[in-house]
């Protein structure tokens, strides 16, 4: 993968970003994705899921589901039927369990039943887009990628890192101003700031580790 585009900022601007993601590492030196794997395909599976729920309700999901297909053969063996009743407390679960079943059918006849670990053979499974992928090869510590959810899309317009108007658009304004050691962990960050602590309705600017480098504290802080 060519390296992403750097964007020049002010030396100012430089180190408020630097010293924005300096006290996430400093916090948080590792973080992962809440969501639970135990291998490639299942966290492809788990990430596909996980579209417009929580990690927790997919966590509470597939705790049974992968105790029995961990494996893209299992989860033939398994079927949309035998999935479904798995995964029916998520949403879309009917247009999800169809796709887990294609996707697996494509792996074991394509891939020697393994997750291909390059973007291009992930995006080209189905219920796999863009975003699904970033997470996969983000998380596995093959390709830096800030997957935009509404957590990281949300902070990074409060911290004004992007001022994007789309997820796309704001995925590449991160890549390009992130601090390079940091674009493989960007992501959680993000995602955990945005789920714990600038959460949607009432932020809590007061307890925030980087209060004094957000311009949107006073916004809320006066609300
Ligand atoms: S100061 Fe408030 S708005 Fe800014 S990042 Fe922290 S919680 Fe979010």
């Amino acid at each position: 993968m060519s390296p992403p585009r750097r964007k020049r900022l002010s030396p100012a601007e430089k180190a408020r970003i630097q010293e924005i993601f300096d006290r996430f590492a400093a916090r948080t030196d590792h973080p992962r994705t809440e969501l639970e794997f135990h291998n490639p395909y299942t966290l492809v599976v788990a990430v596909a899921l996980s579209a417009q729920a929580t990690d927790k309700s997919v966590n509470k999901a597939t705790q049974k589901l992968f105790a029995v297909a961990d494996t893209p053969q299992k989860m033939l063996d398994l079927g949309v039927e035998g999935l479904t009743p798995f995964i029916q407390s998520i949403g879309l679960y009917r247009t999800k369990a169809r796709n887990v079943v294609a996707l697996s059918q494509i792996l074991v006849d394509q891939h020697g039943g393994e997750v291909p670990l390059n973007r291009e053979a992930l995006q080209a499974l189905p219920g796999v887009g863009r975003k699904t992928a970033s997470v996969v090869l983000n998380e596995l510590d093959i390709e830096p990628a800030i997957a935009v959810d509404t957590h990281v899309y949300r902070v990074a317009h409060r911290l004004k890192l992007s001022a994007g108007k789309t997820p796309d658009a704001v995925e590449r304004d991160l890549m390009a101003i992130v601090p390079a050691p940091y674009l493989t962990r960007a992501h959680h960050w993000l995602i955990l700031h945005g789920r714990y602590a600038c959460v949607a309705r009432k932020p809590k600017c007061g307890d925030c580790l980087v209060a004094d480098l957000c311009p949107s504290r006073e916004l809320f802080l006066g609300a």
